[in-house]
């Protein structure tokens, strides 16, 4: 398994960004079916101007990679997934502190407090049909991993299909929050976007371990 240092998160990062980029147009069109329309290029937007800012500074922890990545995403993505998003990497930027590298657990316990902000932000559960949907699941799953004696690798490749049967799950729901439950009942029969772009961020860390 690979070290968990800032060369692994700044691979996350460019994975990240480019899976976001190929997939924007899906996303914007799961946000038009429930929303405004504009998921793709808002999380487009936001992992370029992210991506850039990294490139440009010599961050040397992956806690400080995150936290930079958090502050990008605040600033330049309006709507709701920017600060939610921002809110996660930061909080789990900073719970990682300023060690070089660091375990497994220590990034899972930094990504549980980070999705566990963006509970708090959004004042949003599990089961509202918003990116908590497959994101709780994948934490859960990299919890189970490693605590049953899977390394990296492992851990991520499950919070990998966890997220993503997640996503695939928030179809039946009723959302609860965000633009998408102003739709109330019609919210119905739709994949949320953001469960479906936070699919994506944890495939990433998936693919990052992998490299
Ligand atoms: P906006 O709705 O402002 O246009 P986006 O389209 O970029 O923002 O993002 C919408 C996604 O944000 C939703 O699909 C949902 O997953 C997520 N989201 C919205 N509100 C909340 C919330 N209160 N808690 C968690 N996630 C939320
Ligand atoms: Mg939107
Ligand atoms: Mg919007």
């Amino acid at each position: 398994d690979p070290a968990i240092d800032s060369a692994f998160v700044r691979r996350w990062l460019s994975l990240a960004t480019s899976a976001i980029e190929h997939k924007s147009s899906w996303l914007t069109e799961l946000d038009s079916a429930i929303g405004d329309a504009d998921h793709g290029t808002n999380m487009q937007r936001g992992f370029a101007a992210a991506s850039a800012a990294v490139e440009r500074e010599p961050s040397n922890t992956p806690g400080e990679v995150l936290t930079h990545v958090g502050r990008q995403l605040i600033s330049s993505v309006g709507g709701a997934a920017g600060p939610l998003y921002g809110t996660l990497l930061r909080r789990a930027g900073k719970a990682l502190g300023d060690q070089p590298a660091v375990t497994p657990e220590e990034l899972c316990v930094a990504l549980r407090s980070g999705v566990d902000s963006v509970a708090q932000l959004g004042r949003s559960e599990r089961g509202d049909k918003t990116m908590l949907d497959s994101l709780y699941p994948a934490v859960e799953a990299m919890e189970f991993a490693l605590s049953s004696g899977s390394g990296l690798l492992a851990a991520l490749a499950a919070a990998r299909t966890a997220a993503d049967e997640g996503a695939a799950a928030t179809v039946p729901i009723l959302a609860r929050r965000g633009r998408a439950s102003y739709l109330g009942e019609r919210s119905i029969g739709h994949q949320d976007p953001g469960a479906t772009s936070a699919a994506l961020l944890i495939a990433a860390f998936a693919e990052a371990a992998e490299a």
